[in-house]
């Protein structure tokens, strides 16, 4: 992943970068960034294909620092920028401002970030001071243009930054608009993973004979990440999600859930537990999202529990575990989410939790990624009574026993016998069984626990085999195929 040959004085850039790029750490350019920073500093347009944990936006960000702070005026005005970074979320606009920030912090430059969902008079006020490079998303960039608050008269060189989502997420006539109100003899560099059709129209439209790098596509997915799944009833997952953190002492886990209320609810449900989490979502306020963001970077929330759509924009360095709490409906979802760790050469660990009814998603991610991946033996962890909301939530069962059954419904997993989801159930004689099994796995509980489940209503060690294991359904047994 380094390229260890070339070293980043080698590529020409100037000491203040150096100095900077050495107190980040790094010591070898990443194969972008040796191949774009040189293309860059040259002066030239250029079309680049690279994703998110390449290393890229150090790739562009350097040499753009580079040239601007050579070339710098005596006088830059103000609300007028000599750089404008587009990206597509706000999370990412935050991000790429953060690597200006940090490469160029022995550099004079100013830059500030701008996107919509926040109030628009602070970046007002911002915008009256001298600037010299702008990270925006495209709509409240135009809002400042209406407003005739932002000048883009004196873009000399314009970065689009993951090009192939603004274009996904509907961006395209925005930017069609800003690049008619940018001056013509400008440095264009344009970022994307993929290469549709679009995107070759969009840089055919935009870029000036460029010259082209290319890091080869990672397979993120099949190499970096240690991917594991565990087999387990939904209703379960919260707990084990619980104990893994615990007992593996995870300090930065991201999480993904399917909904925007499923990732508040799991989060709440584990601060009850008494992991540090939070929530981060689009129906967040912007305020809400940057301090979880900031929490989980500094430590103080440990556990991260995001949408898809949240996480798209997210770089937290060398993030060593994603958690899927649920299956993404969309196949590539997952490989974008695995993403998110195993950056920038390091590895990582993507564990998903599978219940009953995702046999079928597992089956189309294994299909993508081409390999199955490894099911791992569920630990012993401990399962509580369910919150008075989850109950309410949960279709009536029936409390007849059943036969353990491939593809059986959730609440029959390995776990729970047939009663399982009758235990749940507040009646005295259900918790009766609910802490008869708990009784009968005591022998692997932590001794922190309770030994009755009467306590705690149907508490048992789920990943204990009890004695009515032929009931058991193949499903959730380690080891064994989902069926879809
Ligand atoms: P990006 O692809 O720009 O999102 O970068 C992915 C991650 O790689 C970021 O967390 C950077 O801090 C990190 N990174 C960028 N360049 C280097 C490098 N040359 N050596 C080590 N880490 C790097």
């Amino acid at each position: 992943m380094i390229t260890s040959e070339i070293s980043f004085a080698d590529l020409g850039l100037a000491e203040p970068l150096l100095r900077a790029i050495a107190d980040a750490g790094y010591t070898h350019p990443t194969p972008i960034q040796a191949q774009a920073i040189p293309q860059v500093l040259k002066g030239g347009d250029l079309l680049a294909a690279a994703q998110t944990g390449t290393g890229k936006t150090a790739g562009f960000t350097l040499p753009l620092l580079h040239l601007l702070s050579r070339n710098r005026p005596a006088q830059v005005r103000p609300g007028r920028p000599r750089c404008l970074i587009l990206t597509p979320t706000r999370e990412l606009t935050a991000q790429v401002e953060e690597s200006v920030q940090t490469y160029g912090k022995y550099l004079p430059l100013k830059s500030m970030v701008m996107f919509g969902g926040v109030n628009i008079n602070p970046q007002i006020a911002a915008l009256k001071k001298p600037l010299d490079i702008l990270v925006a998303t495209p709509g409240r960039l135009l809002d400042h243009v209406g407003q005739k608050t932002l000048d883009l008269s004196g873009v000399e060189i314009l970065v689009l930054d993951e090009a192939d989502r603004m274009l996904d997420m509907g961006f395209i006539r925005d930017i069609r608009k800003i690049l008619a109100l940018l001056p013509p003899k400008r440095q264009n560099l344009l970022f994307s993973a993929t290469f549709s059709d679009d995107i070759r129209a969009l840089a055919k439209g935009v870029l000036n004979d460029p010259g082209e790098v290319s890091v080869a596509r990672r397979n993120t997915a099949s190499e970096l990440v240690r991917q594991s799944v565990l087999l387990v009833p939904k209703e379960q997952k919260r707990d084990l999600l619980s104990h893994l953190v615990r007992s593996n002492g995870w300090k930065q886990v991201l999480v993904f859930t399917r909904t925007k209320h499923g990732a508040n609810r799991l989060a709440e449900k584990l601060v009850k537990d008494g992991v540090p989490a939070a929530a981060i979502h689009g129906n967040k306020s912007q305020s809400a999202r940057t301090k979880a963001l900031a929490g989980f970077k500094d430590g103080s929330v440990e556990v991260l529990v995001a949408t898809d759509i949240a996480a798209r924009g997210l770089d937290i360095d060398q993030l060593p575990q994603v958690v899927n709490f649920e299956l993404p409906n969309v196949p590539e979802d997952y490989v974008h989410r695995i993403g998110r760790t195993g950056r920038a050469g390091a590895t990582g660990a993507a564990v998903s939790l599978v219940d009953g009814e995702e046999g079928k998603l597992l089956a189309d991610i294994e299909k993508l990624i081409k390999r199955k991946i490894d099911r791992e033996p569920l630990p012993a962890f401990t399962v509580s009574a369910p919150d008075r909301d989850e109950r309410a939530e949960r279709p009536p069962r029936s409390h007849a026993p059943r036969q353990g059954r491939p593809g059986a419904p959730r609440g029959e997993g390995r776990g729970q016998s047939g009663h399982g989801s009758g235990s749940r159930q507040p009646s005295g004689n259900a918790r009766g069984q609910g802490a008869a099994r708990g009784q009968g796995a005591g022998s692997n509980r932590p001794a922190s626990q309770p030994r009755s489940g009467a306590s705690q209503g149907a508490a048992h060690s789920a990943g204990e085999p009890r004695n009515g294991g032929a009931r058991r359904p193949a499903l959730f047994t380690p080891k064994t195929p989902v069926r879809g």
